[in-house]
């Protein structure tokens, strides 16, 4: 048998997408971070480490190519009327439901399991664990429902993922002046740690808002895909 090896290659990216509101009309800007990976297995005697790496680079990019141009995700709430966007709601709600309805599930399966183990398959244990099962199910999809967002205003709620044009513009000189990319900046000022191993990398802002912001092309999600093309 061939002795396989493999290479994991990982990014964090950081993007942020700008928006009109759909209650108030304003535009804001809000960041997501987030890391991922991929990779590229082939014959220990045969395959060179690096051409693996190429290969899981290369998946990994066309992946976030297409989550780049993703107008829907992440989440932040306007700074303008404190509201979040329906699809924001929408997208928490089935995430929790999903989440919490899958661990249910898994949970019940493991008692069901367990229990006709140890009683050697006794009729009462596989029927009760099945019931327990669809009720912890129904569970988790009604408490993943019940802890997720809710459509509606929230002042008092401050929200370091977001920024209104004015800040997102004065952001962005600052951090051209520190040579920072404003982007990644953001995350990291919001404490998030990627991982050590990690390629940390800007896909700048996709700007879906009507009036233009004055975000330099080079910081356009666009922009940034084009240097990510050219990177292996
Ligand atoms: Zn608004």
């Amino acid at each position: 048998m061939a002795v396989k090896k493999q290479v994991t290659v990982r990014i964090f990216h950081a993007q942020a997408r700008r928006i009109d509101c759909e209650h108030c009309g304003q535009p804001y800007s809000f960041i997501e971070g987030k890391g991922s990976s991929g990779e590229a297995e082939g014959n220990v005697l045969l395959s060179d480490s690096e051409e693996l790496g190429r290969t899981a680079f290369r998946q990994l990019a066309t992946s976030l190519e297409k989550t780049a141009r993703d107008p829907q995700r992440g989440e932040g709430r306007c700074p303008h009327c404190h509201q979040l966007q329906g699809w924001m709601v929408a997208n928490d709600r089935k995430g929790n439901m999903g989440c919490f309805g899958i661990s249910g599930l898994i949970l019940g399966v493991i008692v069901t399991v367990a229990t006709s183990w140890f009683t050697d398959g006794a009729t009462w244990a596989i029927v009760g664990g099945l019931l327990l099962t669809v009720v912890l199910l129904a569970g988790g999809v009604a408490g993943g429902a019940a802890i997720s967002e809710k459509p509606g205003a929230k002042p008092d709620h401050v929200d370091p993922k977001v920024k209104t044009d004015e800040q997102l513009l004065a952001w962005m000189e600052l951090c051209l002046s520190r040579n920072q990319d404003p982007l990644l900046q953001w995350c990291y000022d919001n404490g998030q740690e990627p991982h050590a191993k990690a390629m940390h990398f800007s896909l700048g802002i996709l700007d879906l808002a009507e009036e233009p912001s004055g975000v330099p092309e080079a910081l356009s999600t666009e922009g940034r895909l084009r240097a990510l093309d050219h990177m292996d």
